[in-house]
């Protein structure tokens, strides 16, 4: 009869939907677990300049290296940091595992070259930003003029007030300052002259159309001119094609990083990369 039929005997955890919060929740525990047992490794890609035919800068990119999973790159976790609050700790192990490896190289008898991190727009409101960083310079006994620290204008979006200030104060340490992905969303030429970056990175999806579409050269181009007159260093990233080199070559832009030189690297390939690549 109907009252028997309505009694289930299927187990109702069947019947739970697992929602979004515990979900986050898993995920959290799983990256807190991965900040304690420091299963993160840092990958380095070489920026090449080509006026002197040298590598100037790595670019330091963080990938998870689950035990399980693999490697994960960053876009799949790094906003999962930033949503969890867990992106200063992360942040400050990027911070000293990149300055550590930059000491590491000098240490092997390589020249100095520039180590670059990318800094997240939550590191950046952080009202403790620049005390951590100075105290991971102290400790890592780094020369804040190998540092180089990559923003994008997220960053400055969020709270334009706090970014300048703090980028101010980054720069009276003597660290450079890079603004990066500049062209691939809502970019305004006025950040590079009211903020005190050394460096533009020409975003990868702007290279991408360089050879297909003439007002994106034309943004490019001009953007280029403005650095140059700011005296600021324009680099181009994601540069895979000769097609490409040769377009921003003609726009006088020396600086490159892209496939075209180099994938990021393993600290070892890179310190490869750096000996061939200083002793020929
Ligand atoms: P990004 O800082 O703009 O880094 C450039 C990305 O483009 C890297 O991807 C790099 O591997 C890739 N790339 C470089 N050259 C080429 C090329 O010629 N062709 C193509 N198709 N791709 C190229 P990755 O390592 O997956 O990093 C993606 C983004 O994740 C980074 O963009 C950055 O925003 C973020 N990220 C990476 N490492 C860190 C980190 O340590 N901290 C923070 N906060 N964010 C990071
Ligand atoms: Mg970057
Ligand atoms: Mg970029
Ligand atoms: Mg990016």
């Amino acid at each position: 009869n109907y009252q028997q039929k309505s009694v289930s005997k299927r187990p109702l955890s069947q019947f739970v939907i697992q929602d979004k919060e515990s979900k986050l929740f898993k995920a959290k525990t799983a990256l807190q677990k991965a900040l304690e047992q420091e299963d993160f490794l840092l990958y380095y890609q070489p920026q090449v300049n080509l006026e002197t035919v040298g590598v100037s800068k790595m670019e330091a990119l963080i990938r998870w290296n689950h035990p399980q999973l693999g490697l994960i790159p960053p876009n799949k976790f790094v906003p999962l940091a930033e949503q969890t609050q867990l992106i200063c700790a992360l942040g400050e192990w990027i911070l000293k595992t990149a300055c550590s490896q930059n000491i590491a190289w000098q240490n092997l008898g390589l020249p100095a070259v520039t180590v670059s991190v990318n800094i997240s727009p939550y590191q950046l409101q952080d009202p403790n930003f620049v005390k951590v960083v100075k105290q991971i310079l102290k400790d890592t006994q780094m020369n804040p003029q190998w540092l180089e620290l990559e923003v994008t204008e997220e960053a400055i979006f969020t709270n334009p007030e706090i970014a300048h200030q703090t980028l101010l104060e980054l720069k009276q340490l003597n660290i450079n300052l890079c603004l990066d992905d500049f062209g691939s969303g809502s970019s305004c030429l006025n950040h590079l002259v009211k903020f005190p970056f050394d460096t533009v990175k020409v975003a990868q999806s702007c290279v991408k159309k360089l050879n297909k579409d003439k007002e994106q050269f034309t943004v490019i181009s001009t953007a280029l001119t403005l650095a140059k007159g700011l005296n600021i260093r324009a680099v181009a990233e994601g540069v895979e094609t000769q097609q490409q080199l040769n377009i921003l070559k003609n726009l006088d832009c020396q600086e490159m990083q892209g496939y075209i030189f180099s994938e990021p690297l393993t600290p070892e390939e890179a310190s490869r990369f750096l000996f061939s690549h200083f002793n020929t």
